[in-house]
């Protein structure tokens, strides 16, 4: 790309853009021309291995034809069309949900994000059990919308509290940080299931409508539940009529090596929200999964959720070619092979770098937990201390070596496209290596 049109359109975002999550100030974003399978490039010609797929829901990789062809296809048969009809690629695409969800889900509510799935699962579980309160971790995400931010545990929801009320948190099975020596994974799960059951207890069981959790924390740090966990929190749901809902935006579709995060546990949860790998970006798309329970429940009693863009027909559409991109090309089966390669090279860092206190991974899903000194555990950037500063330098001397990925807290985050090679994975880690290596001399 030419410097002059690079410049205008870095100077126009700089001028008329808000991101995310930043003081706009200092922001310098890079302008990116071009992105293809694993890999995108900027304006000067540079390259980078896309090694978060973007936000964890880039999951088929950039440019695939078959999924742009459906939403070309769609748009020119039909754009929009209202929630209320039946549409032919809102039905299949509904079908195949059901079909990939686990054997107890019966029905879907689409909406377009991550937040916007989890706002309306609130109000579902609310409706159905007619409950108030609602519980869900501190180390969590769940999304930047009001309700959602409030689900949220981590420092992103401050700038909505005070909260709602009947929004309570309880901690994640956080066992790096713990400061406990389990004897095992089951011993763990015990501890963390017995005191969320008398936290449940002292707020009054019959008032809990829902337990949210994202299946696997992700961007808190990938924390994997341990071995029971999940049927404890299950026996918790049943034992007092709470419904469990995972949130799995992140891990579903995919994600880590099945098509959602809770099959790896066979768990059968009451609801499961959904975004990112359905549609991996392409047009937005989101959704609520919902049991044979609650579907029957929506019979009778009316369903107070909407949107203009329910069940949009141009993001059905991507969704349907999505899914088929996910079995055509194996990737659940290129995932599964792809995250033991990961695993044992993280594992290889975790052994070569001082700085390196934990690696967790799943699939293709994985952290980097840096830490000052592995004995004592001390992170690296102390909790809700800025760690943009040091963090931010960590990301910025990966992207300068063309492993793009962001950090969260102490944590690198690393999950590639399920599309990626062995060869690819492996020469993207080389970098990781490298600069864990000035990580361990410069910055510990
Ligand atoms: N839930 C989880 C687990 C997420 O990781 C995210 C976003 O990263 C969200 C919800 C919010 O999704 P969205 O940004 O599409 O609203």
């Amino acid at each position: 790309m030419e410097i002059l049109e690079a410049n205008k359109i870095k100077q126009q975002d700089k001028k008329y853009n808000l991101h995310s999550w930043s003081a706009q100030g200092n922001l310098n974003p890079i302008v990116i021309e071009k992105a293809e399978g694993i890999y995108f490039w900027d304006s000067d010609g540079k390259k980078y291995f896309d090694m978060s797929s973007q936000l964890v829901n880039l999951n088929v990789g950039h440019g695939n034809k078959k999924i742009i062809q459906a939403i070309k296809q769609q748009a020119e048969k039909m754009a929009y069309m209202g929630p209320g009809y039946a549409v032919d690629v809102r039905s299949k695409l509904a079908a195949k949900v059901i079909d990939k969800a686990p054997g107890n889900m019966a029905k879907v509510f689409f909406t377009l994000s991550g937040a916007e799935s989890n706002e309306n699962a609130i109000k579902m579980a609310k409706m159905v059990t007619g409950r108030n309160k609602v519980f869900s971790r501190y180390r969590s995400y769940h999304g930047a919308s009001y309700g959602a931010a409030n689900l949220s545990g981590e420092p992103r929801r401050y700038t909505c509290e005070p909260g709602i009320p009947g929004f309570v948190k309880f901690f994640d099975p956080y066992i790096y940080r713990e400061g406990i020596e389990f004897k095992s994974e089951e011993a763990a799960s015990k501890y963390y299931v017995d005191k969320l059951r008398e936290q449940i207890i002292y707020e009054g069981a019959e008032s809990v409508a829902a337990i949210f959790i994202e299946t696997i924390t992700g961007s808190n740090g990938v924390i994997i539940p341990p071995k029971g966990y999940l049927q404890g929190l299950r026996k918790i749901c049943d034992d007092y009529g709470i419904m469990l809902v995972c949130d799995e935006v992140m891990t579903g579709w995919g994600r880590t090596g099945e098509w959602f995060g809770c099959n790896n546990w066979n768990l059968e949860p009451d609801m499961i929200t959904f975004a990112k790998g359905i549609t991996c970006g392409y047009v937005p798309l989101g959704g609520v999964i919902v049991n044979e329970k609650i579907a029957k429940y929506f019979d009778d009693n009316v369903l107070y959720c909407g949107l203009t863009y329910n069940a949009h027909p141009l993001s059905c559409a991507a969704g349907c070619a999505t899914l088929e991109v996910y079995d055509d090309e194996n990737l659940i089966d290129n995932c599964k092979a792809m995250g033991k390669v990961l695993g044992k090279e993280l594992e290889k860092l975790k052994g070569k770098h001082a700085s390196v206190g934990d690696v967790r991974y799943i699939g293709l899903f994985s952290a980097v937990e840096l830490v000052k000194d592995k004995a004592t555990k001390e992170a690296i950037v102390p909790y809700g201390k800025d760690p943009d500063k040091i963090m931010g330098k960590i990301v910025g001397a990966l992207k300068d070596k063309g492993f793009s990925t962001y950090s969260h807290e102490n944590c690198i985050i690393v999950a590639p496209p399920l599309i990626i090679k062995e060869e690819e994975l492996k020469e993207a880690l080389v970098m990781l290596d490298e600069v864990l290596s000035y990580v361990d001399e410069e910055l510990i």
